[in-house]
């Protein structure tokens, strides 16, 4: 039986980033940049005032002070988008707005809420330091310097520096196409009415959304039965894309035709994974494309596609960081369920002003789907661990996105 360490690292292995694309910045939230990306400007692109008052030149205000006020003469107004039409001289001041470039001439600006105004005029009563309330060309970015790595991950913050640079288009790593398909007699998609012995196909669903948020595309191939043919043909389908998801058919039944297909038509292996929930688990090729075969139970599928196809799909995608942060919590609840597996436990994580603590939502079974929801981490119990108790501490997979 192999760890899901042992398995995972198999996995990855065998997986290699994607090729790029170029996509518009709206749509690069969330990719991985594939190249660096270098300023051709500077930012802010000219020297500009940080506040509403008054450009001038500092020597003016040099000895000014209340009981020597010093008076200049206004010569006009500059506002943001517009240029100076004059310079700033000797014993001139400009009413400048923020955002505005400075005047030539001027190298500081007093905020009006400092000066006193009249009719042509503007009073200041304590010196300007030059340079005050003035924005440097170049000073957030200077040309030349890069701003961004390759495998930096776009979010809010980047896409607004790449539009202060003008860059309105970007190279990222594609996102993987993902076909998944269901196996089994008894399932039925979500519109159709059940007859006795049938259930609804949740799997596809599940896994396609998690797909999705993973990053991937999702492409839906519905249920292949039991029948040799039928698989045989859906799997064959299924290799258009980057990556294969099979749920169900890997265990030893006898109607687990799915691993004998892909022994047929691929290099597949089958594992059995030192884990609870999910213990069979496929990974192989299939005419090249990579195949994850997780279990049926839709629990077992829902924990082995967090563990091993976000992974491979984050990889895929040129993130260099592919797992979820693990992060330390206290148990609030009793786990009487020992087990000489490695638990992945269905829980609530909370954060609190002394750290994480951790509440199980309910019956671990691997067909209990609603114990999935509200669960926002999976407790990481170690094999042969004895039972726990409120204020053990546990080790926690914290599914929260953009936590790591
Ligand atoms: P299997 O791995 O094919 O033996 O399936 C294990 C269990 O998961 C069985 O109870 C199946 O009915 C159930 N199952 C398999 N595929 C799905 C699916 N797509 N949606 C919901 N349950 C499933
Ligand atoms: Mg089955």
């Amino acid at each position: 039986m192999l760890t899901v360490e042992e398995a995972l690292e198999r996995i990855l292995a065998e997986i290699t980033r994607l090729g790029q694309e170029t996509v518009a910045l709206p749509e690069a939230l969330g990719r991985v940049l594939a190249q660096p990306i270098a300023s051709a400007e500077s930012v802010p692109p000219f020297a500009n005032s940080a506040m509403d008052g008054y450009a001038l030149r500092s020597a003016d205000a040099k000895d000014a002070s209340q009981s020597h006020p010093r008076r200049l003469r206004l010569i006009g107004t500059v506002q943001a988008g517009s240029v100076a039409d004059r310079s700033v001289g000797a014993g001139e001041a400009m009413r400048i707005l923020t955002g505005a470039p400075l005047p030539p001439g001027a190298d500081a600006v007093i905020q009006q809420e400092l000066t006193q105004t009249g009719e042509g005029w503007v009073e200041l009563q304590e010196p300007v330091a030059p340079g005050n309330n003035v924005r440097h060309a170049g000073e957030d970015i200077q040309p030349g310097t890069r701003v961004l790595e390759e495998g930096a991950v776009l979010g809010p913050s980047e896409l607004g520096v790449l539009a202060s640079l003008g860059v309105a288009e970007v190279a990222v790593y594609r996102r993987p196409v993902v076909s998944i398909l269901a196996t089994g007699d008894e399932l039925v998609e979500v519109h159709e009415r059940l007859q006795p012995g049938q259930i609804r196909n949740s799997n596809s669903y599940l896994v396609a959304a998690a797909v999705t948020q993973a990053g991937g595309v999702a492409r839906r191939l519905g249920i292949a039965r039991d029948q040799v043919d039928e698989l045989r043909a859906k799997l064959l389908a299924a290799q258009e894309g980057d990556l294969i998801i099979t749920s169900g058919g890997v265990s030893v039944g006898d109607y687990d035709l799915v691993k004998d297909i892909l022994r047929e038509q691929g290099v597949i292996d089958f594992w059995r994974v030192n884990l609870r929930p999910g213990k069979p688990l496929a990974f192989g090729r299939l005419g090249g494309t990579p195949l994850l075969g997780l279990p049926g139970n839709p629990v077992s599928a829902a924990v082995t596609f967090e563990l091993f196809a976000r992974p491979v799909l984050r990889k895929m995608q040129g993130y260099k960081n592919w797992l979820r942060p693990l992060v330390t919590a206290r148990l609030l609840d009793h786990l009487n369920d020992p087990s000489h597996r490695r638990h992945y436990v269905r829980a609530r994580l909370e954060l609190r002003q002394d750290g994480f603590v951790a509440t199980t939502t309910g019956p671990q079974g691997s067909h209990i789907l609603t114990s999935m929801l509200g669960a926002n981490a999976l407790l990481v119990i170690p094999e042969h661990h004895p039972a726990l108790h409120p204020g053990d501490l546990v080790q926690a997979l914290a599914l929260i996105e953009g936590l790591a």
